[in-house]
């Protein structure tokens, strides 16, 4: 089996987003590989846990990558401030030729298109990817797996930090499938009785009540809030609410546009014209929907920039489908240029989380080598991007860690899943359950 033949075979997918499989990305050619190590969500310390404690898997699965798509050059970003902590990376780097990029402490530094720009100057087309500028961009976590699969060895755990109203704050190694409450648990339980979960950010991450969901591929963490946090409140709000707080409130102040992390890299993205389209009928709608089509959802519009606490980036999410439905394509200006005011605008961390009201949860995530052996365990058989993966085992089947257990044909995009526990087989659905033994 060939390097990129490994990489599908381990059913690995990009950690820190959607689940992109990660063996197109490292069959591809270009000319830079950069490893994302910017982890730029509040309270998420995940992928500075795991370059702290595996930090020579991370340059040899950036080294690896390196050579499989004949890149010259190769950058991990990470954060300045994290510098004296990351000396083990600082030091597998040495006589590599892989680069350090410092980076600042603001949101977003983890977009593709800000990240990209930040280390390479390069501005990738609107509507593009890392790809169209030579490049290509893969979590940290994802490298440090795909060193693991250049040895035959399946993705089955996966690094998550558990934060937020918990009592032991932390970063843990957890089999895929274990539960939501399993993981709390582990991080000491909540420190409060009623309490909801923000599944791998409050930024960008989904907002759950159900603790027996399991964790896949792709969780960078659990942000845990009591339920009558305003970040709660607000996010629980339903979309018709959303629509008529934003259509009678909004006054084109702005500040929503003039804070877009992707207006200031000089996209067109323009939030406060999206958020005309809430008083307009169907004609008019589709003029002030173009502004969210490069919109990147990165939330800063609604939960930093809005002084009437309105919605303008569900407000982008809701055009961008309604573009999509209609098939309707980007058709803006496709030259780009950074607003010369883009630095001064940025937001450092330390104030949003000021501004979300979860400063009192910004503490350390350290690693703790506390192990999860859950009882069960759920698979869902779409955790990626790409076609599901079907299952190739049946209810009564003893399995074993690390045994595939649903596969993708070759020529459908997809990623296998494999088992992370022993046991037995109990339902097949939409997801594979197994019980311990
Ligand atoms: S910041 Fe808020 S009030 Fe101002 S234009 Fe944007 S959505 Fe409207
Ligand atoms: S969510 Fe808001 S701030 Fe973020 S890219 Fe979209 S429009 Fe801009």
């Amino acid at each position: 089996m060939n390097y990129i033949e490994r990489i599908r075979e381990s059913g690995l997918v990009g950690c820190g987003g959607a689940g992109f499989p990660t063996y197109v990305k490292a069959g591809s050619k270009v000319e830079i590989v950069i490893a994302n190590g910017a982890e730029c969500e509040p309270l998420l310390h995940k992928d500075l846990e795991l370059m702290i404690k595996e930090p020579e898997a991370v340059v040899s699965g950036l080294l690896q990558l390196q050579v499989s798509t004949g890149a010259k050059k190769a950058i991990i970003g990470v954060k300045q401030k994290y510098e004296e902590k990351l000396s083990g990376l600082k030091n597998a780097v040495k006589n590599t030729n892989i680069e350090i990029h410092w980076l600042g402490d603001f949101y977003p530094t983890g977009d593709e298109y800000v990240l990209v720009y930040e280390t390479t100057g390069r501005l990738i087309p609107p509507q593009g990817i890392p790809l169209d500028v030579g490049i290509v961009v893969n979590n940290v976590e994802t490298l440090r797996n795909a060193f693991y699969a250049s040895e035959l060895k399946p993705v089955t755990h996966k690094y998550i930090s558990v934060v937020g109203a918990v009592k032991n704050p932390s970063t843990f190694f957890v089999p895929v499938g274990s539960s939501f409450a399993d993981a709390i648990q582990l991080a000491g339980g909540a420190t409060v009785p009623e309490y909801a979960i923000f599944v791998s950010g409050i930024m960008m991450g989904t907002l759950t009540f159900d603790t027996s969901l399991p964790i896949t591929k792709t969780c960078a963490g659990l942000v845990v809030l009591p339920v009558d946090h305003r970040l709660v409140k607000r996010k629980v709000r339903n979309e018709q609410s959303m629509n008529r707080i934003g259509k009678s409130a909004c006054d084109q102040c702005s500040y929503c546009t003039e804070f877009c992390p992707r207006y200031l890299l000089g996209y067109d993205v323009q939030p406060h014209k999206v958020m005309r389209s809430l008083g307009f009928t169907a004609t008019g709608e589709a003029i002030w929907n173009q502004y969210a089509q490069l919109c990147c959802a990165c939330g800063l519009c609604t939960l930093y920039a809005c002084p009437e606490d309105l919605y303008p980036k569900e407000a982008c999410d809701r055009a961008k489908a309604d573009l999509k439905a209609k098939g309707i394509k980007w058709q803006g200006k496709r030259e780009v240029k950074v607003h010369p005011l883009g630095t001064g605008r940025r937001v450092p961390l330390k104030k949003l989380m000021s501004k979300l009201g979860i400063t009192q949860y910004d503490v350390p995530a350290h690693f703790s080598d506390k192990k999860l052996s859950p009882s069960s365990i759920r698979l869902p058989l779409s955790q990626h991007i790409g076609v599901p993966a079907t299952p190739i085992v049946r209810i009564g089947d003893r399995v074993t860690l690390g045994q595939k257990v649903a596969d993708v044909p070759q020529d459908k995009l997809g990623a296998p899943i494999h088992s992370s526990i022993n046991g037995i087989v109990t339902k097949i659905n939409e997801e594979i359950e197994i019980k311990a033994s």
